[in-house]
């Protein structure tokens, strides 16, 4: 606290991002990173993109981006909005799209950044809870009694759960009044995206991110696909804040990485090849694990309390993830690591829960 901030940061309870330890040897299953590395082909166009061309300002518009993400997505460019990092885009969709005299929506248990952009621009955000299995229930959405906007994971996080595309589009038939944000950043590893919805609705808004699927978290990039109309609402937002989200690396490095179709192909079943293994190894462990069409896990066991859980494997050099918050406080959000991280995560749970 000081005299000097305004009443506005006094009152923000910010989010609290995973942690990024520097240890040696740290299995790190905390915060859904790709266990594989980028596409050779994005990490060469980065090699080819330093020099002096880094004296000039980046493309404003990153048109390149845009064509790149507009041809793998079937849609128009004008269709596409690029940020930094989903993170930005979402940022700018909370203060362009979701801000409304009614309320906005979304699940109880969802990103917990979504609270937190309603603190900073002053959104009424309110809760709809998930149902007794966390499913989202299209329903709720569609009965409540106010509503200004909503947004939604899809998979959801952190349960991983999947809602199908069928009850996006009875949600979207119910609602043509008001934006529908899904927010796809683990899409990839699962389900069907709902940009094949966008030009049947112009009042869905999908974001994705290379984050998780293309393994860029580091590269910070983002992106939303809808109606022209609602990316003309970002564009505003992001020329009233910042002209060059993107720098020459990011541009150069997600175009690369949005064509490597291959790459992404096989990383991402590598991904889900190992979720379903441990499923499996987890299940046999007594651990009650959710559906997941996520690179992530989100299980409990009955015996076993999960803080005391996630300490014990803490202390075994293996980071997951532990929300203190009501309803999932048992539970463990575990990342999809390479096969060895995955082996050595159960080893580990075995030791623990035998000992
Ligand atoms: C990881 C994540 C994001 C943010 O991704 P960035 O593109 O890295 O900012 C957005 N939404 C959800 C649900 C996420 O899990």
């Amino acid at each position: 606290m000081s005299p000097f901030w305004s009443d506005l940061v006094a009152s923000l309870t910010p989010y609290v991002p995973g942690e990024q330890p520097r240890l040696a040897n740290l299995v790190k299953l905390n915060t859904n990173e790709n266990p594989y590395p980028p596409s050779p082909r994005a990490l060469e166009a980065l090699r080819d993109e330093i020099g002096e061309g880094l004296r000039l300002y980046p493309d404003p518009e990153a048109s390149r981006l845009k064509a790149a993400i507009a041809t793998y997505c079937q849609v128009a460019p004008r269709q596409v909005f690029v940020g930094n990092g989903s993170d930005e885009v979402l940022a700018h969709t909370f203060l362009g799209l979701l801000k409304h005299d009614a309320p906005l929506l979304f699940p109880d248990i969802s990103y917990s950044f979504y609270p937190v952009y309603c603190g900073l621009y002053g959104i009424d955000g309110r809760n709809v809870p998930l149902n007794e299995q966390f499913e989202i229930r299209v329903d709720d959405y569609l009965n409540a009694p106010s509503c200004g906007a909503i947004i939604f994971p899809n998979p959801n996080a952190p349960t991983g759960r999947l809602l199908p595309l069928t009850e996006i589009e009875r949600l979207l038939e119910g609602k043509p009044d008001v934006v529908v944000v899904v927010d796809e950043a683990y899409i990839d590893f699962g389900g069907k995206s709902a940009i094949a919805l966008v030009n049947r609705y112009p009042n869905l808004l999908v974001v994705q991110t290379l984050s998780k699927s293309r393994s860029l978290a580091g590269l910070r990039v983002g992106f939303a696909v809808g109606h022209a109309a609602l990316i003309e609402a970002l564009e505003r937002v992001k020329n009233s804040f910042n002209s060059y989200p993107l720098d020459r690396l990011a541009i150069a490095g997600a175009v690369a990485a949005i064509e490597d179709t291959a790459h992404f192909e096989t990383t991402r079943q590598a991904v889900i090849h190992s979720r379903e293994q441990l499923m499996r190894d987890m299940a046999a462990l007594g651990f009650t694990v959710l559906p997941s069409a996520a690179n992530f896990i989100f299980a409990r066991h009955p015996n076993h309390d999960a803080g005391d859980l996630a300490a014990a494997l803490r202390a075994r050099n293996i980071i997951v993830r532990h929300f203190r918050q009501p309803r999932i406080e048992q539970y463990l959000r575990i990342t999809i690591g390479s096969d060895a991280q995955c082996a050595a995560l159960v080893m580990a749970l075995q030791e623990i829960l035998g000992g």
